[in-house]
């Protein structure tokens, strides 16, 4: 089975497996987590932060961050297709009584441009507009990145405007090995940023929160409160590091791969690709006859999985586990279903 659903799907490699059994090991909840301790800094470091705090999940990373920018009653501008509104179910307003205000952008990206006739709150009985959340790279925007001018203008309106810029960088490894950009440079533009390690990185679990010392401290407290306190986790944090070391250079293989099958899917006849939107690993695409879900079980018979989009769109994933061996079998099989 070629699994191209999710690059969620990742098993940890034999030598990620190795560093985790023999992690050093404390309890996190007193801080005498030493792999924890040490992972903490060098992101925070890594991106220019001034701290970090690892969490299970990029939900818990991005509704933390959401918790420690807000107030409650305050809105969050997000691009519509972005996952903290539709992904992780209506947390914003259950966990920190914000509403979010879903914006069309192009590609999954917000642009400065275009946010003011969005702001509200100039009169009392409007919501109080308060972050602008932003992705990168887009999920269900296909993988786009945001170029550096594009976030500069952002944060440039941020500060104007004084409103804050969480960043959902689930896949920031991918954007970074896309766009070439120094990671310091995220600090500078976002207030909070959330990282995943458990995506194309093929960590079994693992995220990081990345902001202010001061935010970090209270987001540490809103963790314990929401149940994601954790104790030997060194073994977890060793995972993501050798995810950071070892698998994050591969990246740029996974985005070479899925360029080619790209370019395959454009040379199909039933099928439709906007081949500039292909930036990282991630392809969405059309079907012209049937539906997504008929092309999904055509592709499952002969051992493909990828995940229905829409209608008649598709979701196809490379990461870690995907070889070029893969990639020739799955351009065959795309060619012979969908010329
Ligand atoms: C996967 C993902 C997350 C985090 O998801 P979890 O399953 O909670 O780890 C956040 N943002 C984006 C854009 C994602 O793709």
């Amino acid at each position: 089975m070629i699994d191209l659903r999710s690059d969620t799907v990742t098993k940890p490699t034999k030598g990620m497996r190795k560093v985790m059994v023999e992690a050093e090991v404390g309890d996190d909840v007193f801080a005498e987590d030493p792999s924890v301790n040490a992972l903490q800094e060098k992101v925070a470091d890594l991106f220019g932060f001034e701290a970090g705090l690892f969490v299970p999940s990029g939900t818990m990373g991005n509704q933390l961050s959401v918790n420690v920018l807000t107030d409650p009653g305050d809105e969050v501008l997000i691009e519509q297709t972005g996952h903290i509104f539709n992904y992780e179910s209506t947390a914003a307003a259950h966990l920190s009584s914000v509403l979010l205000n879903p914006q069309p952008g192009e590609k999954g990206k917000l642009s400065a441009d275009k946010l003011e006739d969005f702001l509200r709150g100039s009169h009392e009985w409007e919501p109080h507009s308060k972050v602008i959340a932003l992705e990168n790279s887009t999920n269900k925007g296909g993988g786009c990145c945001y170029t550096e001018d594009e976030l500069s203008a952002l944060r440039a309106f941020a500060d104007e405007r004084e409103l804050l810029i969480h960043l959902d960088g689930a896949r920031i490894w991918n954007a970074m090995t896309a766009t070439g950009t120094d990671p310091q440079f995220y600090s500078t533009v976002a207030d909070t940023m959330s990282v995943c390690f458990s995506k194309g990185l093929g960590a079994p679990v693992g995220s990081m929160i990345l902001s202010s010392a001061e935010r970090i401290k209270r987001a540490h407290k809103m963790r314990k409160m929401w149940g994601g306190g954790m104790r030997q986790i060194g073994i977890l944090a060793a995972a993501a590091d050798y995810a950071i070391e070892k698998h994050y250079p591969l990246l740029a293989e996974d985005h070479r791969r899925a360029r080619k099958l790209a370019e395959t899917i454009d040379s199909c006849s039933k099928l439709s690709i906007d081949l500039n939107s292909v930036e990282t690993n991630i392809l969405i695409f059309d079907v012209s006859e049937g539906s997504a879900e008929e092309a999904v079980d055509s592709l499952s018979k002969e051992g493909i999985r990828l995940v229905p989009f829409g209608p008649k769109t598709l979701r196809a994933t490379f990461h870690l586990q995907i070889t070029d061996d893969d990639l020739e079998k799955a351009a065959d099989i795309f060619r012979k279903i969908f010329s």
